[in-house]
């Protein structure tokens, strides 16, 4: 089985940036990666600085070719299924072959051999594997995500501002995001007979001027992925341009659990939780990005990233702290 310093789990703005660090270090890094970053449906990400407005693929891309530059990296395309504690690191295996932003980037990758065990271990792994989302199972709603059914008006809010926005209640926070929307457009917060808000919270988005709208949106329509308007339960049609959700989010790989690494509860979902310097509950084992964060944001998961990769490097000298 072939050893590396670190595995890093997940290629996308965590893991890339873990990589980074580390092969600047001039460590042997493997980074496995199926290419299905969470952001995928977006067409480009915004208020990442210096990136704004590029697709996500072109990114991982860039990323990946500058990586591709340091003589210890190495990428394969795969999903990593196992991880476990093997004598004084970890063994990863993994089924190879995905498609998605590592494919269109056509980097090259270590070659897979056709009949043995895809398997390496290393010294210090690095999980920067993401969430997958949930959606509200409301017709034509999932066949917009990304593009006007939106989860964060930092990211996107900018682009469908001006008109008749909607935010549809999936969370108790969901009432924080109709707080803020009207900053973007005309807002209507639909409590979706889930979400009602309290007395001071129904004052403070009459105060920001978001009406609440208690008959639930059964509908999405318009020829997606733009949307024209929402349908009630009642038959009402109103016209909407975007609308913003917090879709449920749960682990995508089974790895942290696989470990016994302990997880906190966020907002939307699990995440692993980490110390200050991104170091999981299991010595050695670091994670990263919207995996270990209730915050889900590019350039966090970029900086948390970072401070991974920073202190598995460090935690291999000083030993794990
Ligand atoms: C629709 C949408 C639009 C967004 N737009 C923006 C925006 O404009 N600006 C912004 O700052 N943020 C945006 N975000 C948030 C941002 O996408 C996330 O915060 C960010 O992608 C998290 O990065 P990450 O590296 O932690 O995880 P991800 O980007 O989700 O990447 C995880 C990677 O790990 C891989 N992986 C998972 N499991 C395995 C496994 N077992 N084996 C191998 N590989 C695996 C995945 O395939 C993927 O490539 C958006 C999110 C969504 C859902």
């Amino acid at each position: 089985m072939k050893h590396y310093d670190v595995i890093v789990v997940g290629g996308s703005f965590a893991g890339l940036s873990a990589a980074m660090q580390l092969v600047r270090a001039r460590r042997k890094v493997l980074l496995i990666d199926a290419g299905q970053p969470r952001n995928r449906w977006s067409p480009a990400v915004h208020g990442f600085l210096a990136l704004d407005g590029m697709a996500p693929a072109e990114i991982n891309a860039q990323a990946l070719r500058q990586l591709q530059a340091y003589p210890s990296f190495e990428l394969v395309r795969g999903v990593a299924h196992s991880a476990r504690k093997e004598g004084d690191g970890f063994a990863v295996e993994w089924t190879a072959g995905a498609s998605g932003a590592l494919a269109q980037a056509g980097a090259a990758t270590a070659a897979a051999p056709a009949t043995a065990a895809l398997s390496a271990s290393a010294a210090r792994l690095v999980l920067a594997t993401g969430v997958k989302d949930t959606l509200p199972a409301i017709p034509g709603l999932a066949e917009r995500w990304g593009r006007t059914v939106l989860h964060c008006p930092y990211c996107h809010g900018f682009e469908v501002s001006g008109g008749a926005l909607g935010v549809l209640a999936a969370a108790p926070q969901s009432v924080h995001q109709g707080l803020l929307l009207p900053d973007w457009g005309d807002t209507t917060y639909f409590t979706q007979g889930l979400h009602e808000p309290s007395a001071e919270e129904a004052a403070q988005l009459q105060a920001r001027g978001a009406r609440v709208e208690r008959v639930p949106v059964v509908e999405l329509l318009g020829s997606a992925p733009q949307l024209d308007a929402v349908r009630l339960a009642d038959g009402r049609v109103l016209p909407l341009h975007a609308v913003f959700t917090a879709p449920v989010t749960s682990m995508a790989s089974p790895l942290a659990g696989q470990l016994g690494c302990a997880f906190d509860a966020g907002a939307t979902g699990p995440h692993i939780q980490v110390d200050a310097g991104q170091q999981t509950s299991v010595p050695g084992v670091f994670a990263a990005g919207d995996a270990a964060s209730a915050r889900h944001n590019g350039t966090l998961a970029s900086a948390a990233g970072v401070l991974a990769g920073v202190s598995a490097h460090a935690s291999m000298i000083m030993g794990p702290m």
